[in-house]
């Protein structure tokens, strides 16, 4: 592949790319800085970022065009039929299309996801460097990657843009969900946790297919064998790419006393990533603090909450049982222990991946959008 030098780009800010324009430009207000002064307090079970690095949310200027290419072909790929929740596949919908004890016909087609919302970060940007100190040493920056994948090409941390979506579940799979009580996920809940992935790395696919065919160089962690999880971070279970935190770094959203990447279409979403070598233009990060989309945080505990009341592990604790976030270990534990067995046995069309629950994602005020405080 061939990396054009210069695309003839046409010169905009990134948030002209947001058509609706969901964010309104940064104010620090006392609500903000009790959100920061709350965050001060963390345990260390969430990254944080500096007010300095949070507030460097830039406009600047990039290849508005290819940017655009790019939105259009993660809404193409929303609208085909790549974006399945895997209901109308071989074996009744089992990824693995294994042989299913009761042969569960298809059903069918669904889509896993609605639109996406689409961020620009760059690799060099502050917030991005500092993921190696507030996720894990060995999480990769975007030129390690890069280095990674093309490693006869020269490149800086400064040409490679970042390009984050965040792809949010059908409110099919998200109602469904919402039905049972706390303590199991659904069927298609669980379907949206195995296709959706297998759907994102559609997405992946496609955004890298449409980079290359037009010359650019460009990776996606998740589909190369470089992204692993290992367990020996700071917090525990860490990735060495997280696409929750690119896409904080890429102004969709801030962190939730779950963990959940809050966003403007809420947080029971997946994300998704892929990087090149082209300057696009850069989304501001319209948030202050890595907590200000959280009732929980923004009110200095005072609202909400409900994430720690629906986790049947009691592994999202409050100030009052301590300090707030949630524990990896109780969480894992839950879910390996009580979830997997469950799910292997009532689910046995989804039986390729069975490590997830996420009833701490839906009837809560974050599900959909970002919430509003009480006044
Ligand atoms: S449910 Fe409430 S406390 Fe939990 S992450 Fe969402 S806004 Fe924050
Ligand atoms: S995924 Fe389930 S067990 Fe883990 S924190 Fe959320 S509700 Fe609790």
């Amino acid at each position: 592949m061939r990396a054009p030098e210069d695309k003839n780009p046409e010169q905009i800010n990134g948030d002209e790319l947001l058509e609706d324009k969901p964010f309104e430009p940064v104010k620090i207000t006392r609500r903000k800085l009790f959100t920061l002064m709350a965050g001060a307090g963390l345990i260390a079970a969430i990254p944080r970022f500096p007010l300095a690095e949070a507030a460097m949310a830039e406009s600047d200027k990039g290849d508005a065009n290819l940017a655009r290419e790019v939105v259009k072909n993660l809404q193409e790929f929303t609208k085909s039929e790549k974006n399945s929740l895997g209901m109308d596949t071989p074996q009744g919908g089992n990824a693995a299309h294994k042989p299913i004890p009761n042969n569960v016909p298809p059903e069918p087609f669904e889509h896993a996801f609605d639109m996406p919302i689409v961020g620009f970060v760059r690799g060099d940007d502050p917030a991005v460097q500092a993921l190696k100190i507030n996720v894990a040493p060995f999480h990769m920056t975007p030129l390690e990657l890069f280095k990674k994948v093309h490693p006869d090409t020269p490149c800086t941390d400064a040409e490679i843009t970042v390009i984050s979506w965040v792809m949010p579940l059908q409110e099919r799979v998200k109602a469904e969900q919402r039905g049972l009580p706390d303590i199991y996920p659904s069927r298609r809940w669980g379907k949206g946790r195995t296709f959706g992935e297998i759907s994102s790395d559609q997405s992946r696919l496609g955004v890298l297919e449409l980079l290359s065919s037009q010359g650019y160089y460009a990776a996606s962690a998740a589909v190369t064998t470089h992204f692993k999880i290992i367990p020996e971070s700071a917090y525990g279970f860490a990735s060495t790419w997280s696409e929750r935190h690119y896409a904080y770094c890429a102004g969709l959203g801030t962190f939730g006393l779950s963990d959940g990447l809050i966003t403007p279409v809420g947080k029971a979403h997946r994300c998704a990533s892929a990087i090149v070598k082209a300057r696009l233009p850069v989304t501001p990060r319209p948030y202050v603090s890595h907590r200000d989309h959280c009732l929980y945080f923004s009110s200095g505990g005072k609202q909400c909450g409900a994430c720690a009341k629906h986790c049947p592990a009691k592994a999202i604790q409050t100030y009052k049982e301590g300090i707030p976030g949630r524990s990896k270990v109780l969480c894992f534990k839950y879910v390996t222990d009580v979830v997997t067995p469950y799910v292997k046995a009532k689910y046995p069309d989804n039986t390729a991946y069975t490590i997830y629950c996420g009833r701490c994602q839906v009837n809560v005020p974050c599900e959909s959008c970002i919430p509003k405080a009480r006044t």
